[in-house]
């Protein structure tokens, strides 16, 4: 197997870890060992490895329809009850119409072809470039590798695309200058993407898109006041604000949208992940009003807006979907995080005083440590040293998974952990750092 995101000497067809099946916040490999999922597999599994109301709800689906595409105004009763329940939920704004993908990266490559669209039906061919983060996180498809800032999604792959622009990273405690207030920090970065849109020309600029937290990128938060100074820049410019929700929405953050938390007012917002829990594939942008309304009228001139997959509304998918998007609401599962969250990022932030902990970041249930020496950005460890990839193994060691990139590790659980497996999982947190010392020093 060719397998994403693996090096060649790290090859899964060598010594990898093949899990088996899972059980609520936990996965068991081929062997029976159990592992507490502290990624939700990839940010996704936010109702854990075993609710039965999804599956049930699949295996329905799949006994009265399994399958019916949504091209030439025929559609399934799933997608349009699943687009209903959407609008209805992002309240952050109000939303026009979902197109359904079946993915976050098919979700982002839509919203270029949508803004593109867009743009064209109003007359403004030239009002098409991008504008992304370094560091950001939108996919791996040719279009949101290219929106992504990871150098590694562009090196050797002839990316990214001339059309995408990166601004700054928003994140304060590596790049703010001595002295800065996280306030001040944000205003020089809305002042630098001022300045990109003014070399640029704004005529030519026709999006901004950002996770709410990065995600994949290093799990950043934004610095006080950030999105409020960076959307009165693009609104300056009529530039479309897209919020890439793929890992946010569904109450990671402890609010249902990460929209909701930072006050963001988005023309176009792409979901995924926990759309269903991820149990099946299943991605969408919500599109506002103004922009659904040009869209259609322009594929009315056109006799069709010629964009679509065959599996778009997929209605197993839109069906475990609607189920889920329930469950977060009749559970309240944004208030369960607002709950459970302080003690999961108290807990490891008390480690924070660690001599080989740099960085801990984060909110609700997501977060990363990052490895430094002396605490400092500056110092980075060695790369050979490979503190990262020991303190997976010590986690792994202690029956927890974590995310390592490098030496940062990343951290979002699934939404429905219990208090004691909040408390299992900052205990072998902690052990893992006090063994990792010990390795390293
Ligand atoms: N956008 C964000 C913020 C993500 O974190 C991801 C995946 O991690 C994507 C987009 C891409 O989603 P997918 O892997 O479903 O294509």
């Amino acid at each position: 197997m060719l397998a994403p995101f693996t090096a060649g000497w790290q090859s899964t067809d060598v010594h990898p870890l093949v899990i088996d099946r899972s059980e609520g916040s936990y996965v068991y490999d081929i062997e029976g060992k159990k592992y507490l999922d502290s990624l939700a597999g990839l940010w996704c599994t936010a109702l854990g490895g075993s609710e039965p109301r999804l599956v049930k709800a699949a295996t329905d689906q799949l006994h009265k329809l399994p399958f019916y595409h949504s091209f030439w105004n025929r559609t399934t009763k799933p997608s349009l009850d699943l687009a209903k329940e959407m609008l209805s939920m992002f309240t952050a704004r109000e939303m026009g119409k979902v197109f359904f993908t079946n993915s976050g990266s098919e979700a982002n490559d839509s919203q270029v072809k949508l803004v593109w669209y867009y743009n064209n039906a109003l007359g403004r061919p030239d009002k098409k470039k991008f504008i992304a983060r370094s560091k950001s996180y939108h996919g791996s498809t040719l279009i949101s590798a290219s929106l992504s800032g990871l150098p590694p999604l562009h090196q050797k792959f002839d990316l990214p695309a001339p059309f995408v622009l990166h601004t700054d990273c928003p994140h304060y405690w590596r790049f703010h200058l001595p002295g800065e207030t996280e306030e001040e920090f944000a205003t020089r970065l809305a002042n630098n993407l001022e300045n990109l849109i003014l070399k640029e020309g704004p005529e030519t600029i026709a999006a901004f898109i950002a996770e709410p937290v990065m995600g994949a990128g290093g799990v950043i938060p934004p610095p006080k006041t950030y999105f409020e100074k960076v959307q009165a820049i693009v609104k300056k410019y009529d530039i479309l604000f897209i919020a890439d929700e793929v890992i946010t929405a569904f109450g990671r953050l402890g609010t249902m949208f990460g929209c909701d938390m930072y006050n963001i007012k988005p023309d176009l917002v792409s979901v995924a992940k926990a759309l269903s829990s991820a149990y099946v594939p299943i991605g969408a942008t919500l599109v506002s009003p103004e922009i659904s309304d040009v869209i259609h009228s322009q594929s009315n001139k056109l006799g069709s807006f010629a964009h679509g997959f065959t599996y778009s509304g997929h209605p197993v998918a839109c069906a475990v979907a609607i189920e889920a998007l329930k469950i977060y609401q009749e559970r309240n599962i944004p208030g369960h995080v607002k709950q459970i969250s302080p003690r999961f990022q108290e807990g490891v932030k008390a480690f924070a005083g660690s001599p080989i902990v740099g960085e801990i970041r984060g909110v609700g249930l997501i977060l990363a440590t990052e490895f430094a020496d002396n605490r400092s950005p500056n110092n980075p460890f060695p790369a050979e040293w490979g503190v990262g990839t020991i303190f997976g193994a010590e986690c792994q060691k202690r029956g927890m998974l974590v995310r390592v990139a490098g030496d940062n590790i990343m951290m979002s659980p699934p939404l429905i952990m219990t208090p004691d497996e909040v408390e299992e999982l900052v205990s072998i947190y902690g052990a893992a750092i006090k063994a990792t010392e010990e390795r390293v020093a």
